[in-house]
């Protein structure tokens, strides 16, 4: 354009591209001094290998002036993401100073304002040539930056030419260059303005550099990107290495303090129980604040916010929320970010820094970070409670006189404890031993001496679901010699039930066995030199009985003395039976006259003699056919009946009934091969072969069901020694249940009543 066309004020000639534009009045001998088209492709290869924003931002404009003789200066506008705006990046080449400079980096040009914001808002080159003043031809500036770009201007030369390129990418526009002939001339050639094509390749040039910038900072977001996943996998090397609860935030502390540019920072622990926070770990804290801040109570909090609602915080420190200290130490802003497992606060991460640190913490992507951090501070406080539990369990298991054995699911020891090492000669637990090899490993052999199959080892029976007391088993000790050891043992089971282990206690009761069976001889010997005499007083009392009843006025004071002598000595007799039938079972001298017998008159007279002890009880019996008849010995099912009913008198309160049921059930083959166990409840009544299923019940106040399956032991009496008795009658009952080919068990609710049965094998019909 030349001189002569501008007027001397505002003129401006905006030219859109072309558009306008004098060719002819070019002068065609500088030409090659306006645009060298090989100078803007060196500066293009520039652009494309530069892969940093900041760099390519700081530099671009640079390159260009030095590029083109035409242009002297420039700027570099960008738009900004959040306003829409656009925002001075750099600048090269003018005359500025520095509070100049400072000020036009502060201000925003909006879309039309000034001559940058006019090509971006139009999206189309602008050129135009300035002859009275910059600010004149910047006249559509708003009135908050009339006064920066009028300082600005001053600074220009009154006469220039001004070209502002649009930076094009894709269909959006991310700043504007904007480049100045300051009016110089270029060489000994005075200045000229640009051409056209020269516009237009500039135009190109701008649509490049809007590929390059975007590029770099699309690559810049990658590295971001990456740096993030760095940062995750180095927390998550962190937390995977982290020894302890100590040791993890001391080294998730570093490990993101490293990573994020901040001052300083705090891992701040959160005891819910408490409602109170405590300083895990620190660095870069003032001595004085990390001294208040060792633990605290959530309210008041300086992130009492961030522990409530789980959400992160960025802010300036204040006064009010107690940071004094930190802004005494230079500190300005803060981020607390929460530290959450599945939701819930376990603890704050709080980061320190300088007034910029809004724009280098962005809270928001490292809340995955916090959930990570929290998950992991959450794992490890369970596994320490769980195993400082564990400590607790094995004081107390270990301080069980008793051996105590745990195993999995599959029979293999998990724990033993000190009393179950030394009573099993031990000195390491040999864990993952399967249950087939223990019965060689630890001698175990059953009281007879023989090898016991695997499926009755104690830990085999609680595996299967059973619950026992007092197995005794004998069991090779680290001298050779055999022990007496008695079990209990019981399944473990899940909260969905599913058997996943199983835990045996035992003693070894190798003396008390000698003194049991020394007692056993005493009391055989006793109640064998007993038998006679009591039973020599037991006719002479019932003789003298007899006759003081047939005697015309018999003294009732005799009659009841008599009766009470009859009474009492029948009962020490049929306590020494009993004592005696204990000795011939151990000795394997109990002989069974086996034979068919009908069981419903024999339940009937057993009722009958029991009568007149029963007293106000009313007994009953209920026979599903009047003829029951059944194989065994009519002596010892006597004894069994007799006990059973008695015993149902003795247990159940006066005037209640005590009934005798006889009947016939199905049975279980496996029922028969397992005969000798008492059968679970479930398992009773179900088909294939019949027997003769006889029962007792009462309405007394029942057994505890953990003392049931003891009931049929030797001696053993629930509910200690209120009653008179030995505690054989059972014992006995199921031996010679067991002996002719039945089986015997209880079912009792406690405060109910108990219901005894037994079973014997039908008699083949006459
Ligand atoms: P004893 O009756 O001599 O003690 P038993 O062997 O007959 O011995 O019974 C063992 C224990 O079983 C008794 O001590 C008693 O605690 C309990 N028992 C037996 N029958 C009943 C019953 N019908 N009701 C409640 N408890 C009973």
């Amino acid at each position: 354009m030349a001189s002569h066309e501008v007027t001397n004020s505002v003129q401006q000639s905006i030219e859109m591209g072309a558009e306008g534009f004098q060719a002819d009045n070019l002068d065609r001998a500088h030409q090659d001094a306006t645009l060298p088209l090989t100078s803007l492709l060196k500066v293009s290869s520039y652009l494309v290998a530069v892969l940093d924003p900041d760099e390519l931002l700081a530099n671009l404009v640079a390159r260009v002036v030095d590029a083109l003789p035409a242009v002297q200066g420039g700027l570099l506008w960008i738009r900004e993401q959040r306003s829409g705006k656009l925002r001075m990046v750099s600048m090269y080449g003018l005359p500025l100073d520095q509070a100049t400079l400072i000020d036009l980096q502060r201000c925003q040009l909006s879309p039309g304002e000034g001559l940058a914001g006019q090509a971006f808002q139009s999206n189309e080159a602008l050129c135009v040539e300035i002859r009275a003043g910059y600010r004149d031809a910047a006249e559509r500036i708003s009135p908050h930056n009339q006064a920066i770009f009028q300082q600005f201007s001053e600074t220009l030369p009154r006469t220039l030419t001004d070209v502002c390129i649009p930076l094009r990418v894709h269909n959006e526009t991310s700043g504007v260059i904007e480049l100045m002939n300051l009016g110089q001339p270029i060489g000994d050639l005075p200045w000229h303005p640009l051409r056209p094509d020269d516009i237009q390749v500039l135009q190109t040039f701008g649509n490049l550099a809007a590929a390059a910038i975007k590029n770099a900072q699309l690559h810049a977001q990658t590295q971001s990107h990456r740096r993030r996943l760095d940062a995750f996998d180095a927390v998550v090397t962190a937390i995977s290495t982290a020894t302890d609860l100590d040791d993890l935030i001391h080294s998730v502390t570093d490990v993101v303090l490293g990573l994020l540019p901040v001052s300083a920072g705090a891992l701040i622990l959160l005891d819910p129980a408490q409602a109170r926070l405590t300083l895990g770990a620190h660095r870069g804290l003032p001595p004085d604040y990390v001294a208040a801040l060792q633990s605290f109570p959530v309210t008041g909090a300086a992130c009492e916010e961030v522990v409530r609602y789980g959400q992160p915080t960025l802010r300036p420190l204040i006064e009010e929320r107690g940071e004094t200290m930190l802004l005494e130490a230079g500190l300005a802003s803060c981020a607390y970010l929460p530290l959450l497992a599945g939701g819930t606060v376990v603890g704050v991460l709080g980061l320190y820094g300088d007034s910029d640190l809004p724009d280098w913490v962005d809270v928001a992507t490292l809340m995955p970070l916090g959930n990570q951090v929290g998950f992991a501070i959450a794992n490890v406080k369970l596994y320490e409670d769980s195993q400082s539990e564990r400590r607790k369990l094995n004081t107390v298991i270990n301080s069980i006189a008793e051996g105590v054995v745990l195993c999995d699911s599959q029979g293999r020891l998990v724990l033993a404890n000190e009393a179950a090492m030394a009573l099993l000669s031990l000195d390491s637990v040999p864990f993952q031993q399967p249950l087939s090899e223990m019965p060689d490993f630890y001698g175990i052999r059953d009281m007879d001496g023989q090898p016991l199959p695997v499926e009755r080892l104690p830990l085999a029976r609680a595996l299967s679901g059973e619950v026992f007391h007092d197995y005794r088993v004998l069991l090779r000790g680290a001298s050779g010699a055999n022990s007496v050891m008695s079990f209990s043992g019981a399944p473990a089971r899940a909260d969905a039930g599913d058997i996943e282990g199983a835990v045996v206690v035992f003693r070894d009761i190798t003396n008390r066995e000698k003194l049991e069976r020394a007692k056993d001889e005493f009391l055989a010997i006793a109640a064998h030199e007993l038998r006679s005499p009591l039973a020599a007083v037991r006719s002479y009392a019932d003789l003298l009985l007899r006759r003081e009843q047939q005697r015309g006025e018999a003294d009732p004071n005799d009659l009841r003395g008599l009766t009470i002598l009859s009474q009492q000595v029948t009962h020490m007799l049929r306590m020494v039976d009993n004592l005696l039938d204990v000795s011939r079972l151990d000795a394997g001298q109990l002989g069974l006259q086996i034979q068919r017998v009908n069981l419903v008159p024999l339940a009937s007279q057993i009722l009958d003699q029991q009568r007149p002890a029963a007293l106000t009880h009313e007994l009953v019996v209920r026979a599903e056919q009047p003829e029951l008849w059944v194989e065994c010995d009519p002596l010892r099912i006597r004894q069994v009946l007799t006990n059973l009913v008695g015993n149902a008198i003795k247990y159940s309160p006066p005037e209640t009934e005590v009934t005798l049921c006889l009947g016939v059930r199905e049975m279980q083959p496996s029922e028969v091969a397992a005969a000798g166990e008492p059968p679970a409840r479930s398992e009773a009544p179900q088909a294939s072969s019949r027997e003769a299923l006889v029962a007792v019940s009462d309405a007394g106040a029942g057994i505890p069901h953990d003392q049931q399956a003891r009931l049929f032991q030797r001696y053993y009496r629930a509910g200690g020694r209120r009653t008179e008795g030995l505690g054989l009658g059972l014992y006995l009952s199921r031996q010679f249940v067991l002996m002719q080919g039945g089986n015997i068990w209880v079912d009792s609710v406690e405060g109910k009543g108990s219901t005894f049965y037994f079973t014997l094998p039908l008699a083949e019909p006459a």
